[in-house]
């Protein structure tokens, strides 16, 4: 806290001759300010070397070379060698509700902003909590609970049967606090073009699975925002499209074995990615930029279930998941991980293929979004993104490209959010170099090594005690 007024701030600022505005707040209060030192500014809009950035509190003030001149009672970080990006977000996340294990995880790896896709009231209001300061967390973005068809197999799943139950349902989610209505796998066409009209009447928005009932170009245009873990992208652009969507309308339902109907839809998406048409690609790739439709691949989850049960079960970062974690996700891959060597190859080629499509809908400038489905097996609050943008560039992406893909195209201008993190490495000559973690800053305050150990500690310890919230996850 410096004693420099807002007066003060303001006539620098003026000085600059820059488009710069200082945040609201009473005339007498001094906004906190800092200043980071000699750092390369690597965002969306490009890359700045030797510059200066002024932040009030949690905002942007102004950017500038290493001559600009700093208000007086500022107080300066000097970061020479060092690299600054915007904060990260995690476009697709469970457990968020898990606030002493999920939110300081996403800080501590510089993860301030997340997308909570399943939500439901106590999110909400842990939601508004951090935006108030009650509690130091990332942004939510909070889905609604998750709406599916008759039939779903997801446990806790609300179904909607009619077209009418799926726009009360929208209505529902919107009353209760949601920022967007979370769809899935199972929801017929009319029902879901009922759910798009009445999100457009509600003014809110729906993302989530491509329903195994509705093309991903169909629901494109219908207004699904996003599309998730790649599901629905090999049926649309295999040139076997028409004979396996019959085969899936095909399918038995066996309420005994509720598992049964996804598997069979995957290895029928798995057929699909070898009969890949480029082509059909291209055009599918023209409807979901036209409509403003994104991919959140979440191929880090993904390649999990696309290897053998145990393949990460010894992972080092166990130690902050709940306890009981380790037998929820070991069960929870007895059902879905393969188990033969022909089937473990199977599903590695089929990751392969996915990720070789997550690429071309790229080039043909689809927007992708880095999501990890945190809470599933392997999957870790915050340290997953980074896996994930990793695998966004084995994909094909340029570090540049998953950069913008991790930060949601952020830039560090005046007016935006002061959430930043400082690198000791040059991310667009390593992707990994985003691990290298300095200092995260964000609602004011900087984490430096030290104060990221502690929470990390912190969670190491809250992952010991019993948790009487009942836990939810998804894929
Ligand atoms: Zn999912
Ligand atoms: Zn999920």
């Amino acid at each position: 806290m410096t004693d420099t007024t807002r007066r003060e701030v303001l006539g620098w600022l003026a000085g600059l001759g820059a488009a710069a505005v200082l945040p609201p707040g009473r005339a007498d209060a001094a906004p906190g300010l800092t200043a980071l030192r000699g750092v390369t500014l690597v965002d969306a809009s490009g890359v700045r070397r030797d510059a200066t950035i002024v932040l009030a509190d949690d905002e942007v003030l102004a950017v500038g070379g290493c001559d600009l001149p700093l208000p007086r009672g500022c107080s300066v970080l000097d970061l020479a060698g060092k690299f600054v990006i915007p904060g990260l977000w995690d476009m697709h996340v469970h457990g968020s509700y898990l606030d002493r294990i999920t939110l300081p995880l996403c800080l501590v790896n510089g993860v301030t902003g997340v997308r909570e896709m399943w939500g439901f009231p106590p999110i909400y209001a842990l939601r508004d909590r951090i935006e108030r300061g009650e509690v130091f967390g990332p942004r939510l973005v909070v889905g609604s609970t998750i709406i599916d068809g008759p039939h779903s197999t997801l446990p806790g799943a609300q179904i909607v049967a009619t077209p009418d139950e799926g726009r009360q349902a929208v209505r529902d989610a919107k009353a209760q606090g949601a920022d967007f209505v979370k769809v899935y796998s199972y929801l017929d066409r009319p029902t879901l073009a009922a759910i798009a009209d009445e999100c457009s009447q509600q003014d809110i928005t729906f993302a989530g699975h491509c329903s195994d009932h509705v093309a991903m170009g169909d629901a494109s245009d219908l207004g699904q925002r996003t599309f998730e873990h790649m599901y629905g992208l090999p049926l649309a652009t295999s040139t076997r499209e028409p004979e396996l969507r019959q085969a899936i309308a095909d399918l038995p339902l066996d309420p005994a074995k509720p598992f049964a109907w996804f598997k069979q839809v995957l290895e029928l998406e798995r057929l699909a990615s070898s009969s890949h048409s480029r082509p059909k690609a291209v055009q599918l790739a023209k409807r979901l930029r036209r409509n403003g439709s994104a991919l959140c691949p979440t191929m880090v989850a993904m390649r999990v279930y696309a290897g053998p049960a145990d393949r990460y079960a010894n992972d080092s970062r166990m130690k902050y998941m709940p306890a009981f974690y380790r037998d929820l996700w070991r069960d929870n891959l007895r059902n879905w991980a393969p188990v033969t060597p022909q089937e473990i190859r199977e599903q590695a080629e089929f990751l392969e293929r996915r990720m070789d499509q997550v690429a071309e809908m790229h080039d043909h400038g689809v927007e992708i979004l880095a999501g990890t489905d945190a809470g599933n097996p392997y999957v870790f609050p915050g340290f997953s993104v980074h896996d994930e943008l990793e695998l966004l560039v084995e994909a094909g992406l340029s570090p540049r490209e998953a950069l913008s893909a991790g930060t949601r195209n952020g830039t560090l201008t005046p007016g935006a959010e002061a959430n930043l993190v400082v690198l000791d490495g040059n991310p667009l000559n390593d992707i990994r170099n985003t691990q290298r973690i300095h200092a995260v800053l964000t609602r004011g305050r900087v984490l430096g090594a030290a104060e990221r150990q502690s929470m990390l500690a912190d969670v190491e310890k809250a992952a010991q005690e019993p948790f009487r919230a009942a836990v939810r996850s998804c894929c």
